[in-house]
């Protein structure tokens, strides 16, 4: 189906071919003439599927009708997990409304009230925010909201495991009844479906995590090896592939300090994004990781959300991250859009608990590698893939989650502290070389995450 048939108008329509776009995604051409009638939709999409347009549209070309930028209203909520992800939003609302007039601005955290104050104050047509910041200026009356038309949770999962929770129902609960909600989450977990439950109510269900539709291509393995050698590793692999570029995820600021300055001492120059960094400095290294200015970009989870590269080939967790939910993010850093990607993880014996999870969340192992000099001599055990944890596995100790505004995150890392209750299904040594992806635990295995 061609653009032309979604219902879009001409400037919209423009827009989009003048970005290269020939035609929707999938989830693009299911889910926006729905939104263009005004119904509520619950859709299951990774990043990476189009998501953004999929209502960014629809809003534009709702809101291109009517009364346009009063003062402390805005027509649009749209609800992000991440101040990266809101002002990546706001650019696509940019360039996908660049033939309209209509005006947004980006509300999150860590920088000045007052320019945000005033440009809320002044009247825009659509706000993007973090759920903390946003209630925050509401409180102090910098916006009302009871012009709001059309309400996005974008990466609602995400917003969750963030402890947004509260400041989401709170802001939920200021919105006038009357409506639209579109909720979009890379999976649709108890939570999310409690939390569309109470606000999106009558909602069409659409998934477009489909095997095939949708779904990243993206190539999975992972290397065992010894935690203390994962650095010199990691060099060992920059150095023999050449890589172009990559964007490498680790779980704790002070590691990612710690491993620009490994790098440096091997003679490759890294730069390192986490929440101890000033917003005005990440946004500045991630502009120029997307000019190709840095080739390797080391980053905590959260920091990295909103980065969105066309081509970026290559994601290296450095960590395995947990919850496993986080894992399918990191990875569909890469693979966006129909693009074929690969996620190499360094796995040593400290994260046999998240790699557990993780394969369990997928519904396979990962294809395991060696590599010559760095066998590792502590053993990863196989994952038992229909294995019931009875406490949570170990979360990394995540600096990005001591920043997150509700009391969930840190209730959540105490309880990460348990001792985990896991068991390898053999205790032969994995190292034989590229296991096969598939194993005999089938049964009983977990739904296909692509396939939510
Ligand atoms: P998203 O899932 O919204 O994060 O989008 C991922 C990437 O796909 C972004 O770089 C978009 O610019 C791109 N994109 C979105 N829709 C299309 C489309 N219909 N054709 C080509 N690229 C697209």
């Amino acid at each position: 189906m061609p653009f032309s048939k979604l219902g879009l108008s001409e400037p919209i329509l423009n827009a989009v071919t003048e970005l290269g776009y020939t035609a929707p995604t999938p989830i693009q051409a299911e889910a926006i003439p729905l939104a263009l009638k005004g119904k509520n939709l619950i859709a299951a999409a990774q990043t990476g599927s189009g998501k953004t347009a999929t209502f960014v549209l629809p809003i534009l070309e709702m809101l291109s009708k009517g009364e346009t930028q009063k003062k402390k209203r805005a027509r649009a909520l749209i609800l992000t997990p991440t101040r990266e992800l809101a002002l990546q939003v706001c650019k696509s609302i940019e360039a996908y409304g660049k033939h309209l007039g209509l005006k947004s601005v980006a509300i999150y955290g860590g920088v000045d009230y007052e320019p945000q104050k005033q440009a809320l104050i002044n009247g825009v047509d659509i706000v993007v925010a973090t759920p903390g910041r946003l209630r925050d200026l509401y409180t102090q009356r910098a916006i009302h909201f009871d012009e709001i038309e059309i309400l996005v949770l974008d990466e609602a999962d995400r917003m969750l495991d963030m402890g947004f929770i509260e400041d989401i129902t709170k802001i939920i609960d200021t919105l006038p009844e009357q409506r639209q909600n579109l909720l979009f989450s890379a999976t649709l977990s108890r939570q999310v479906r409690e939390l569309a439950k109470d606000t999106v109510a009558n909602a069409i269900q659409l998934s477009f995590n489909k095997e095939g539709e949708g779904k990243p291509n993206i190539d999975q393995w992972l290397i065992t090896v010894d935690k203390d050698k994962k650095s010199a590793l990691l060099s060992h692999l920059i150095n023999e592939n050449n890589w172009q570029q990559a964007l490498i995820f680790i779980e704790t600021k002070h590691g990612a300090g710690k491993l620009v300055s490994q790098l440096e001492k091997r003679g490759i120059e890294s730069e390192c994004i986490h929440s101890g960094r000033t917003q005005a400095i990440r946004e500045k290294i991630l502009a120029d990781f997307k000019a190709g200015n840095i080739k390797y970009l080391i980053s905590t989870g959260v920091s990295a959300r909103g980065i969105d590269i066309d081509v970026l080939p290559l994601v290296i967790n450095y960590d395995l991250p947990f919850p496993a939910d986080e894992y399918v993010h990191r990875i569909g850093r890469t693979g966006r859009a129909g693009a074929s990607g690969e996620a190499i993880s360094l796995v040593s014996r400290d994260d046999f608990k998240n790699l557990c999870m993780i394969e369990r969340r997928l519904g396979h192992l990962i294809t395991r590698k060696t590599i010559e000099g760095f066998e590792p001599s502590k053993e990863v055990p196989i994952s038992v893939l229909n294995f019931e944890p009875k406490n949570k596995p170990v979360r990394g100790s995540n600096d990005e989650k001591s920043s997150a505004p509700s009391g969930k995150s840190k209730r959540e890392s105490s309880s990460s502290r348990t001792k985990p209750n896991f068991e390898s299904r053999s205790k032969k040594s994995d190292t034989s070389s590229n296991r096969s992806s598939k194993s005999s635990d089938s049964k009983k295995l977990p739904p296909n995450p692509w396939n939510v």
